[in-house]
């Protein structure tokens, strides 16, 4: 008996998905390595986009028709907006909330494995042998009306401090190198439960002093922080643990203050930028990202200019940019109308990629002859040579094999163009 798992959207759903397939093999299932092999398909659900709802349905229709030649079972799990819930019961076998994942051996009525008390409880399936997904929290109380994850995931639950710390030291003791702490907002981590949880600058701390002293090198990364949560605390923290690695996800979203509270991010680019300005100066080989919307409901080209200037004073070395479409179930799609035209979205779209690759050359030729650490982690199909990550999450190519896959090696950078870096081991 096999099944496959369809995660889709961000890194939440991927670490989610990961605890879905301990359940599964729990009671006796395997992986598949397709899902045309899997008798239990599971669709790991992303609400965020009209795109990604549309997936989900011309998946399923597919699957179902499976079921007049074969014996299939399909679930939905992960982000689902409760309107999508009653839909989803027509087409699916069974809708699997978050919190009842731990009762899929009961929805599937097989063996009696015993299940555990809780989502936290279950270890997680890792895909990879080197790199862990470590979840720390679940849902979001900021409402940006951009957004659908408080209606999908619900009100923010941390989990506890000691469930984490447990599944870092277990990853360090299997031999991880490179931890990714995940939340919708980490940096509002413990405030749901004030007097009883450590605070995320605590937690940050706590696990640096883990991974500062495993046998093995490692790199931890958090994401996302908000910037109106961001605190020196955290950034302090992070610049004393080596283990803590030097990147920093902050997402900007617009670069103007009426855009910006009309996404109901409650902060302003002024504060935004002392917020970024603090962590440059506290740890000055930062590596930056930043989200952007582009196109949202009513930006002017004058407010989208204030974008433009805000993505050449942050210096970014990466950006997820996003044309605006509407989210189901998210406030601005009842609230406000869709005004920017598809073209003029794909227009500042390109014009943000153009500020973006200016900016991240910049900063990805001064490490132009540097000796840095990589952790490698593939082969490129297109090129045949050897890609690895570093500290900074750039992208690494090298001559290699894939002995090396999972390793840290040290690398001179030869070359760089903006998206890429070049190197050649360092012996
Ligand atoms: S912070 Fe805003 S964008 Fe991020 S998950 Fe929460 S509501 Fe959504």
């Amino acid at each position: 008996m096999k099944y496959f798992l369809h995660p889709l959207g961000c890194a939440t759903n991927k670490a989610d998905a990961e605890r879905i397939a301990t359940m599964l093999e729990t009671v006796g299932y395997s992986a598949a390595e397709s899902e045309k092999d899997a008798n239990i398909i599971g669709i790991v659900a992303c609400s965020i986009r009209q795109s990604a709802i549309d997936r989900i349905y011309g998946k399923v229709h597919n699957w179902n028709k499976r079921k007049d030649a074969e014996q299939l079972i399909t679930f939905v799990s992960g982000c689902i907006l409760p309107a999508d819930e009653k839909k989803f019961l027509k087409l699916f076998d069974l809708v699997v909330k978050l919190d009842q994942v731990p009762q899929i051996p009961q929805m599937l009525k097989e063996y009696g494995a015993v299940a555990p008390q809780n989502f936290w409880e279950i270890n997680p399936r890792r895909n990879s042998t080197f790199k862990a997904l470590i979840p720390i929290q679940n849902g979001c109380d900021k409402f940006c009306t951009y957004c659908a994850v408080p209606y999908t995931r619900g009100r923010e639950v941390s989990r506890s401090s000691a469930d984490i710390l447990a599944e870092v030291e277990r990853v360090l003791s299997e031999g991880y190198k490179q931890i990714t702490l995940l939340g919708q907002n980490v940096n509002s981590y413990g405030l749901d439960k004030p007097g009883e949880e450590l605070h995320f600058a605590q937690l940050l701390d706590a696990i640096g002093t883990l991974a500062d002293n495993a046998p093995q090198k490692v790199w931890v990364h958090y994401t996302s922080p908000h910037p109106r949560d961001m605190t020196a605390e955290v950034l302090d923290v992070q610049a004393k643990h080596p283990s803590l690695a030097n990147y920093l996800n902050l997402p900007l979203q617009s670069g103007n203050n009426d855009v910006l509270k009309r996404m109901n991010r409650r902060y302003t680019v002024e504060h935004y930028m002392e917020v970024l300005d603090m962590a440059r100066s506290k740890i000055p080989t930062m590596t930056v990202s930043t989200d952007i919307i582009v196109g949202f409901c009513g930006e002017t080209p004058e407010q989208f200019e204030k974008t433009i200037e805000a993505m050449e004073r942050g210096r970014y070395d990466l950006a997820f940019i996003a044309q605006y479409s509407p989210r189901p179930g998210a406030v601005a799609e009842k609230r406000f109308e869709d005004t920017v035209s598809k073209e003029e979205k794909v227009r500042r779209d390109k014009t943000l990629t153009e500020v973006l690759k200016r900016t991240a050359l910049e900063n990805n030729q001064r490490l132009v002859g540097k000796i840095i650490p990589v952790l490698v982690e593939n082969a490129s199909r297109k090129s045949g040579m050897m890609l690895g990550r570093s500290e900074g999450l750039k992208s690494v190519e090298f001559a290699g094999d894939e002995s090396l896959i999972g390793q840290f090696i040290d690398m001179k950078i030869t070359q760089a163009d903006s998206w890429r870096l070049y190197g050649e081991k360092y012996i």
